[in-house]
């Protein structure tokens, strides 16, 4: 901390906390709390935060545990992790689907990207609903589920858990802000360690099989690789040690390396060491793309 920065912490008794909020329709976003040493910020509602201050320490652990589950960012801070019981099993039947993104959409969400926050710091999250047309999904951005971002990473709504996947408003995306690449001079983003990361964490937790990457230069798109599907839950519980290879620097100039060069150093990846199916599209980039997902059930149905 620099010398004349005075950090505040206020604490609120739950009375005033619940009178404030009542009375001003306020929308609390999230709490600080220390955890591990570190600060992190809690995403919790009102009510959760009064369960959290009427629970007891071991309660409040789980609690932690699961709202510090990996969130998505351009940077690549370490943040703790759950670390998954051997509940999660998925089918190993792959689903395959063409997808596009409704014009409409492309353009809110580079919007979104183009509009510099406070400290240029302005990345969001939202999910994306879709309707069949012919074989191709549409993707549409769900305005309800907007979430804003703090600093360089951000929160993405959940969709649906079913039994061996998800079931509902499965798509999800965030955004990687123009003034990100200022602040990290940056000529391209494509997704971060910690983007992989998170994507496997809500795969994992059943909330999502699909993502997209908003950038300047256009839409990365995420999903599970056939390998880690037809593979099984083991293969993708444990492959927070292979997304590593997903990772490559960010180029500091448009001369450095480019999206379609990032995508052939991906599929260049070894076939049995596959986790995630990544793509690009560019704005103007209209043909679908490929994602992939296991069944539940037997069921491919979304
Ligand atoms: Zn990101």
């Amino acid at each position: 901390m620099s010398s004349g920065t005075k950090n505040v912490s206020l604490i609120l008794e739950r009375s005033v906390l619940e009178r404030i909020s009542n009375a001003n329709k306020i929308n609390i976003s999230g709490f600080l709390t220390a955890h591990r040493g570190r600060l992190v910020r809690l995403p919790v509602s009102i009510d959760q935060y009064l369960k959290w201050t009427s629970s007891n320490w071991p309660t409040r652990l789980e609690m932690l545990n699961e709202y510090t589950r990996g969130s998505f960012s351009m940077g690549t801070r370490q943040r703790s992790r759950n670390d998954f019981s051997s509940k999660f099993s998925i089918s190993t039947k792959v689903c395959k689907k063409k997808g596009v993104i409704s014009n409409t959409t492309l353009d809110e969400m580079l919007a979104f990207v183009e509009e510099s926050g406070p400290e240029g710091h302005s990345e969001k999250g939202a999910l994306f609903s879709y309707k069949k047309d012919g074989d191709v999904y549409e993707f549409e951005l769900s305005h309800d589920s907007i979430m804003g971002g703090e600093k360089d990473e951000t929160d993405v709504p959940d969709g649906k858990k079913g039994t061996n996947r998800c079931v509902e408003m499965c798509a999800g995306g965030h955004t990687h802000p123009a003034g990100e690449y200022i602040a990290q001079k940056v000529a391209y983003a494509w997704p971060s360690h910690d983007d992989c990361d998170a994507f496997l964490d809500k795969v994992i937790s059943k909330t999502s099989f699909l993502h997209f990457v908003f950038t300047k230069e256009g839409v990365y798109i995420m999903s599970l690789h056939p390998n880690a599907i037809k593979k099984g839950s083991k293969f993708i519980r444990g492959s927070k040690k292979r997304t590593g290879a997903y990772r490559f620097a960010l180029p500091t100039t448009k001369h450095g390396m480019k999206p379609s060069e990032y995508i052939s150093k991906l599929k260049a990846i070894p076939k049995d060491e596959k986790v995630l199916n990544v793509d690009f599209r560019s704005y103007k980039d209209r043909r679908p793309f490929i994602f992939y997902y296991p069944t539940e059930g037997d069921s491919c149905d979304i």
